[in-house]
C-alpha cells in the first residue's frame, strides 16, 4: 500500500493577474490535512503555437477575458476525476493530460491545468515536508540563476515609441545571486536617475522597466550601457539583453517595425543584430526572427549563433515537439521555459531536460501578466537553470520571484553555486 498521501479536495477561482485581468488560482488539499493553492500568469505577446489559455469570451464581463469557463472545468470535469487519486506529480499530470485529452489543452485550458500541477507540486513539497525546489529538484538542485532584468519595456508591454519588446541586464560576474541582485538593483535605480535627468518619462511598463520615448534602440543602449558603468560596475560584470518578440513584426514574408514603421527583410534583420551585437556587451537576443520563419533562424544561426545565445521563445513554446524540430533544423542554441505555454510541470520539466541534453540554455521566465505565485523560481533552482527572466527588480509580482530566489540561496546555505556556465 502507497504511504504518499491522497488528494481529498479540489476547487478553483477567478482571480487578478498584475495587469488587472482575470486569471486562475487552484486549491489542492490532501488527506494528511496538508493544503496550497497556486495561480498562473498571462502573456500579452503569445506565441501561435502555446497551448490555450481557456478565456470565457463573454464581452459583458471584463471585456471578454473572463476565466469562470476555466475555472469550470476544474471544479466540475477535472475535480471528480483527481479526486482520491495518489498525491505524486507525474500521475497527476499525465491524469491531467488524458482529462483534457487534446493536443492544445483546449478543453480544460492550460491556465486551468497549470494551475492545478503547480497547486499539486505545492502539497506534495508540504507533505514531503521539502521546499518546493528540493521536492521538483532532488539532492541536486543547488544553483541560483543569473537573473535577465527588463529594465527598459517596449513593444506590447509599454506604450512608448520602443519596438524591441525588451532591454534587460545581465549581472554575471558577482559570486552570489544576492550580490547579483544588488547589482541589478542599483543600475535599474541609476537608469531612473538618468532619464529624470534627461527629462525622459520613468513611468514603468508591464514588466517593471522603464518605458521612455526614445529616438532608436541605439539610444536606448547607450542608456543601458550609462547606467552600467555610473552605477559603479564595468560591462564585464553586467551584459545586455534584448527580447525583440520578432513574431509581432513578421507578415507575408517580411518585418514591418509596428511603432517606426520601418520594413526590412529577414537579412536585414538579420544585419541589424549583428551590427548591435559589435557595438554593444549583448551577450543574448530572444525571438529576433518570428516563430516560423525558420529560414531567418537558420541564417542567424550559422551567423551569429557562436557569438551570442540565440533563444527561442514563440519559436519552441515550451513545447518538446517544436524543440525537436527546431534541434533537427540546427537553429537557435537556448530556450525560454514558460510553464503556462505547454500547461504541465512535468511537460516543462521534461523540455527542459532534452534542452540541457542537447546543449540549449534554459531561461525559466515570468509572463508580462503575472501574480504573486513564486514557484518558477523554484523551478529554476530544482532543474539548475543557468538563467531566469523575471522582468524588473521592481512590482511585487516580479521581486517576489527574486525575493524567492534570495530565500533559497539562505537555504542552500554553502552549497549554493552562482555564476555563468
Ligand atoms: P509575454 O512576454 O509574457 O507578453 O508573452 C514575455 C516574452 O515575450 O518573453
Ligand atoms: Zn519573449
Amino acid at each position: 500500500m502507497s504511504t504518499q498521501p491522497k488528494i481529498k479536495n479540489i476547487t478553483a477561482d477567478e482571480i487578478l493577474d498584475s495587469r488587472g485581468w482575470p486569471t486562475v488560482c487552484a486549491t489542492i488539499t490532501a488527506d494528511d490535512g496538508n493544503g496550497a493553492y497556486a495561480s498562473v500568469p498571462s502573456g500579452a505577446s503569445t506565441g501561435s503555437h502555446e497551448a490555450h489559455e481557456k478565456r470565457d469570451m463573454d464581452n459583458s464581463r471584463y471585456m471578454g477575458r473572463g476565466v469562470l469557463d476555466a475555472v469550470d472545468a476544474i471544479n466540475t470535469i477535472a475535480a471528480p476525476k483527481l479526486e482520491g487519486t495518489t498525491l505524486n506529480q507525474s500521475c497527476f499530470d499525465a491524469r491531467l493530460i488524458s482529462i483534457d485529452g487534446t493536443e492544445n489543452k483546449e478543453k480544460l485550458g492550460a491556465n486551468a491545468t497549470l494551475a492545478l500541477s503547480l497547486a499539486a507540486a505545492r502539497v506534495g513539497a508540504l507533505s514531503a515536508n521539502l521546499p518546493l525546489y528540493r521536492y521538483l529538484g532532488g539532492i541536486n538542485a543547488h544553483r541560483l540563476p543569473i537573473p535577465m532584468m527588463n529594465i527598459l519595456n517596449g513593444g506590447a508591454h509599454a506604450s512608448n515609441n520602443a519596438d524591441i519588446q525588451e532591454f534587460m541586464i545581465m549581472p554575471v560576474g558577482f559570486s552570489s545571486f544576492r550580490e547579483a541582485l544588488r547589482a541589478g538593483s542599483e543600475i535599474y535605480h541609476t537608469l531612473g536617475k538618468i532619464l529624470k535627468e534627461d527629462k525622459k518619462s520613468t513611468a514603468v511598463g508591464d514588466e517593471g522597466g522603464f518605458a521612455p520615448d526614445c529616438d532608436s534602440e541605439l539610444e536606448i543602449l547607450d542608456y543601458l550601457v550609462r547606467a552600467i558603468t555610473e552605477a559603479g560596475y564595468t560591462t564585464d560584470e553586467v551584459k545586455i539583453a534584448l527580447d525583440v518578440a520578432a513574431t509581432e513584426w513578421f507578415k507575408d514574408g517580411t518585418y514591418t517595425l509596428p511603432k517606426s514603421g520601418e520594413i526590412l527583410s529577414r537579412e536585414a534583420l538579420v544585419e541589424r543584430w549583428d551590427f548591435l551585437i559589435s557595438r554593444y556587451p549583448i551577450i543574448s537576443i530572444e525571438d529576433p526572427l518570428a516563430e516560423d520563419d525558420f529560414e531567418g533562424w537558420q541564417l542567424i544561426t550559422e551567423k551569429l549563433g557562436d557569438r551570442v545565445m540565440l533563444v527561442g521563445d514563440d519559436l519552441f513554446v515550451t513545447n518538446e515537439k517544436r524543440l525537436c524540430k527546431g534541434i533537427s533544423k540546427g537553429i537557435a542554441n537556448a530556450i525560454l521555459i514558460k510553464p503556462n505555454q505547454i500547461g504541465t510541470l512535468t511537460e516543462t520539466m521534461n523540455v527542459m531536460n532534452m534542452a540541457a541534453e542537447k546543449g540549449y540554455k534554459t531561461i525559466v521566465s515570468h509572463r508580462s501578466g503575472e501574480t504573486e505565485d513564486t514557484a518558477i523560481a523554484d523551478l529554476a533552482v530544482a532543474m539548475n537553470a543557468p538563467f531566469v527572466k523575471f522582468g524588473a527588480p521592481c512590482r511585487a509580482e516580479r521581486t517576489a520571484k527574486y525575493n524567492r530566489l534570495l530565500r533559497i540561496e539562505n537555504l542552500l546555505g554553502s552549497s549554493a553555486v552562482y555564476g555563468m556556465i
